[in-house]
């Protein structure tokens, strides 16, 4: 045989194979058992288990417009389902599909959770901007678009999250800020009473993906735990991680501080999980069920 002859035979023999490989796996598709439902409140993440006859690897999951990434492990599917804090909808259809078809679906109920308000009054510098201000937000609008882009495709944490301090919750997350009776704003993160200095552990394992300076959470370092899950640290005064290191649940990150737009030293925690900023206590809890409750 000639050698031309050779590879266009073997050429054949492959794409049969890989014809025939796929068509294994994907003629005749083993059901995957429904899930009929979940529940989750405006501002919070659930977490879903359920068994998904599919080979393993990473999927997703369609809510409305949105992906949802989920893991598969032996036949067995790990979700985290957050609900935006802003959404106002009471019900969001989901749905995984193989090759145009519906293979699964999911509800997802989102309870209106009714987050309290308060009002504020501080000097009118801290709640108009100058124009260099200003301009320095609108920069930082698009460098943190990007830090949230990409998270790793595996979850990088085998413990439930943990808050990085027990310390008093100065304003709770989700609190409607009323300032000077003018402009509105939302606290989407936990504040946990901090002295300058106070060493700041990481909630969970994660890879540092930022570490920088913003107009309103000062110093920042941000850990991204893998599968769209992040968790942030403000108002630092002091960054001891460096980007692209992983650092292990506990490890320091930095220390406390009172820098960017704040009245005193404080943590600022924020988790955020698919693109929304949502309570890092539920994000505690949902971990909990999805890896055992060591506490
Ligand atoms: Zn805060």
């Amino acid at each position: 045989m000639s050698l031309l002859k050779f590879l266009s035979f073997s050429f054949i023999m492959v794409s049969c194979s890989s014809i025939k490989e796929n068509m294994v796996v994907f003629s005749d598709p083993p059901a995957i058992e429904s899930v009929s439902s979940a529940t989750v409140g405006t501002g919070k993440v659930a977490f879903k288990r359920f068994s998904f006859n599919r080979p393993d690897g990473v999927y997703s999951l369609q809510c409305a417009d949105k992906p949802h990434k989920f893991q598969v492990k032996n036949k067995v599917a790990n979700i985290y389902l957050p609900a935006n804090y802003f959404s106002d909808k009471v019900k969001v259809d989901c749905t995984y599909t193989e090759r145009g078809e519906k293979e699964l679906a999911l509800t997802l109920n989102i309870d209106q959770f009714d987050y309290p308000k308060e009002s504020l009054n501080v000097p009118k510098s801290k709640v108009f901007y100058s124009k260099k201000d200003l301009a320095r937000i609108i920069r930082e609008k698009s460098i943190k678009k990007k830090i949230y882009m990409n998270s790793s495709d595996v979850f990088l944490f085998d413990k439930p999250f943990k808050v990085p301090l027990n310390s008093y919750i100065t304003s709770h997350y989700g609190n409607q800020r009323l300032f000077n009776d003018k402009k509105k704003s939302q606290h989407l993160g936990n504040d946990l009473r901090a002295r300058t200095g106070t060493k700041i552990p990481a909630a969970n394992r994660g890879r540092v993906v930022y570490t920088g300076n913003l107009f309103f959470s000062g110093n920042v370092v941000v850990l991204d735990h893998g599968m769209g899950i992040f968790s942030m640290y403000g108002h630092l005064s002091k960054i001891l991680v460096t980007e692209g290191s992983v650092v292990n649940q506990g490890d320091v990150v930095g220390l406390a501080g009172a820098t960017g737009r704040v009245s005193g030293p404080h943590l600022h925690w924020g988790v955020r999980v698919n693109g929304s900023w949502i309570d890092g206590f539920s994000l505690i809890e949902a971990s909990k069920v999805h890896l055992g409750d060591e506490s």
